[in-house]
C-alpha cells in the first residue's frame, strides 16, 4: 500500500472548516512517482503476474516470439523513456541529448558490428518503432506513391507489409499506397518458385522486390533475387525479421551479401526488445560510362523517411535495450544458442514426420517448421485452440492450397523461445510428443462438433474432452516449469 501521511496531532487548526479540509488532504495519499508497480497499480500488476505464470508454465512455440533477457528489460524500463530526441545523433531538435546521442551511436555501431558490416559501405537507422513501420519507412524512402512492389504472398509465407491484398480488398497499407504483385511458393515442393518470380518480374517490372518471409522453413536464395532485381532494375530489399538472430550468429547465409536495403525486427530470433532497424548501402555503387564514380544515395532517403516523414521522437529506451541485445548477439554463447535453435527445430520436425505429420517442404533449415494438418483430418484453427488449452502456444497458418485464412490447414511452430529456456533436442522430441497428444485431442473433439463454433464450445463444455485436455496440460506444465526463464523474476 502507498503511504498515508497524517499531520493531525502537531498542527493547530483555527476553525472547523479548515480542520476538515486539512484532515481530508492529510489523509490523501501523497504520490511521489517512486512507488513500486505493485503498490501503485495492483490491478495491472496482478495481470502481469498471471501473464508471467502463463509464460513460465507453458510451451511457447510461436516462431516469432522469444524471451528478452533481464538486462534488455532493465534498459527498456529505464529513464531513457523520458527523453525527446527528434533528429539524429549530433543533430537533434531538442537540447539535453548528450547521453542519448551516446546511446544511439552505440546502438548503431553495435548493429553494424553484429552483422559484420564495414561502416564505410553500410549505414543503419535504429529508430523504427517496430518491423512494420521499418518496412513502410524503407518503401517510403525508396519509392514514389503507386510504384510497383513484389513480395512473397502472405498465404505462402510472406508478411502483411510485403504488399498483402486479397481478391477483393487491399489489406496492408503497403498495397494501398504501392501497387503490389505477389510471388508464390511451388505448392508441390514448398520452396519459393524463383522461375515464376523472374517471369512475373519481367512482366510487372517492379521498382522493388522483397526477399523476406514470416512462415517459411527454408533458406532464401539471395543470389537469385539479386539477379532478378538487376534484370528489371529493381531495388532488392531483404526483410530478415524472423531470421536476424541466425544471420547475426552466422549460422545461415546473410542477405547483406546481395541486398541494397535490409530491414529487421529485433525481438524475434535476435532476442532484443520489440523494435526495428533499417540497414542501407552507402559509398561507391559503381562507375558510369565516362569513368566517374556512382555513389549510393540511400542514406538520406531512408533517414528522412523514418524522421521526419513517418516518425517523431525515437524510443530511446528501445534503442538502449537494442544496444544491449546487440552486444549479447556478438558473444560465442549467442552463436551456440542459434545453432541449438536449428538443431531443435530439426529434431522436432523429425519426430512429427515419424508420426506421420506432413511437414511442409519435408523439414527445415531454420528456426521453424510448418505442419500441414489436412492429411490428419483436422486444421490449424482447431489445433491452435486445443493446444492453447493445453498451455502450448502455436499459431494457425495457411498452407499452399488453403482457401480460408480463418480455418487454414496448418500450424507454424518455432524453436527460439524454448531454446532460450535451455531446451535441447531431447526436450524438443518431447515437445513433439506433447504437440501430437494435443492435436489428437482436437481430432477426438471433432466428433462432438461440426462447425468451428461448435468445436470451440465442445472443448470447454464436454467433460470427456476437458479431461483429455487436463491430462496433457498437467504434463506440459510440470515439464515446462522445470526450465529457467530469462528476464526479470517478478515481472
Ligand atoms: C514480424 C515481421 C514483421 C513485422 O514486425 P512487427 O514488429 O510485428 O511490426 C515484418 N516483416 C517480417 C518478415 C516479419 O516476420
Amino acid at each position: 500500500m502507498a503511504r498515508v501521511v497524517m499531520f493531525s496531532c502537531s498542527i493547530r487548526v483555527p476553525d472547523m472548516l479548515s480542520r476538515r479540509l486539512l484532515t481530508r488532504q492529510a489523509l490523501r495519499t501523497l504520490w511521489t512517482g517512486r512507488e513500486s508497480l505493485e503498490d501503485d497499480d495492483p490491478e495491472l500488476m496482478a495481470i502481469i503476474k498471471r501473464e508471467k505464470k502463463r509464460q513460465v508454465h507453458g510451451l511457447e512455440l510461436i516462431a516469432s516470439e522469444n524471451f528478452a533477457s533481464r538486462s534488455v528489460q532493465e534498459a527498456l524500463g529505464s529513464c531513457l523513456t523520458n527523453k525527446y530526441s527528434e533528429g539524429y545523433p549530433g543533430a537533434r531538435y531538442y537540447g539535453g541529448n548528450i547521453f542519448i546521442d551516446e546511446v544511439e551511436r552505440l546502438c548503431q555501431k553495435r548493429a553494424l558490428e553484429t552483422f559484420r558490416l564495414d561502416p564505410n559501405l553500410w549505414g543503419v537507422n535504429v529508430q523504427p518503432y517496430s518491423g512494420s513501420p521499418a518496412n513502410f519507412e524503407a518503401f517510403t524512402g525508396l519509392l514514389n506513391p503507386h510504384n510497383r512492389i513484389m513480395g512473397l504472398d502472405l498465404p505462402d509465407g510472406g508478411h502483411l507489409t510485403h504488399g498483402f491484398m486479397t481478391d477483393t480488398k487491399r489489406i496492408s497499407a503497403t498495397s494501398v499506397f504501392f501497387e503490389s504483385m505477389p510471388y508464390r511458393i511451388n505448392p508441390k515442393t514448398g520452396y519459393i518458385d524463383y522461375d515464376k518470380l523472374r517471369e512475373t518480374a519481367r512482366l510487372f517490372r517492379p521498382k522493388l522486390i522483397i526477399a523476406g518471409t514470416t512462415a517459411y522453413s527454408r533458406l532464401l536464395n539471395y543470389k537469385a533475387y539479386r539477379e532478378i532485381c538487376d534484370e528489371v532494375k529493381a531495388y532488392m530489399l531483404a526483410d530478415m525479421a524472423h531470421i536476424s538472430g541466425l544471420v547475426a550468429a552466422g549460422v545461415i547465409p546473410s542477405p547483406f551479401d546481395y541486398a541494397d536495403v535490409v530491414t529487421s525486427t529485433t525481438h524475434k530470433t535476435l532476442r532484443g526488445p520489440r523494435s526495428g532497424m533499417i540497414f542501407f548501402r552507402k559509398g561507391k555503387k559503381g562507375v558510369d560510362k565516362k569513368g566517374n564514380d556512382i555513389m549510393y544515395d540511400l542514406e538520406k532517403k531512408i533517414n528522412n523517411a523514418v524522421f521526419p516523414a513517418l516518425q517523431g521522437g525515437p524510443h530511446q529506451h528501445q534503442i538502449g535495450a537494442l544496444a544491449v541485445a546487440l552486444k549479447q548477439a556478438q558473444s560465442p554463447d549467442f552463436k551456440e544458442y542459434q545453432l541449438q535453435v536449428i538443431k531443435n527445430a530439426k529434431a522436432m520436425a523429425k519426430v512429427l514426420m515419424d508420426k506421420g505429420y506432413d511437414v511442409v517442404s519435408g523439414g527445415t533449415d531454420n528456426h521453424l517448421i510448418l505442419v500441414d494438418l489436412k492429411s490428419k483430418g483436422t486444421d490449424g484453427a482447431r489445433s491452435e485452440r486445443i493446444l492453447e488449452l493445453c498451455e502450448i502456444s502455436v499459431n494457425k497458418n495457411t498452407c499452399a492450397g488453403d482457401k480460408s485464412p480463418m480455418t487454414p490447414g496448418g500450424l507454424r511452430i518455432g524453436a527460439p523461445a524454448m531454446t532460450s529456456r535451455g531446451m535441447k533436442e531431447k526436450e524438443f522430441e518431447m515437445i513433439a510428443e506433447f504437440l501430437d497428444r494435443g492435436v489428437q485431442v482436437g481430432i477426438n473433439a471433432k466428433k462432438y462438433s461440426k462447425t468451428l463454433k461448435e468445436f470451440r464450445e465442445a472443448v470447454v463444455s464436454n467433460e470427456d474432452i476437458k479431461a483429455q485436455i487436463d491430462q496433457v496440460r498437467a504434463d506440459v506444465e510440470s515439464f515446462a516449469s522445470q526450465f529457467p526463464m530469462p528476464g526479470l523474476d517478478d515481472r
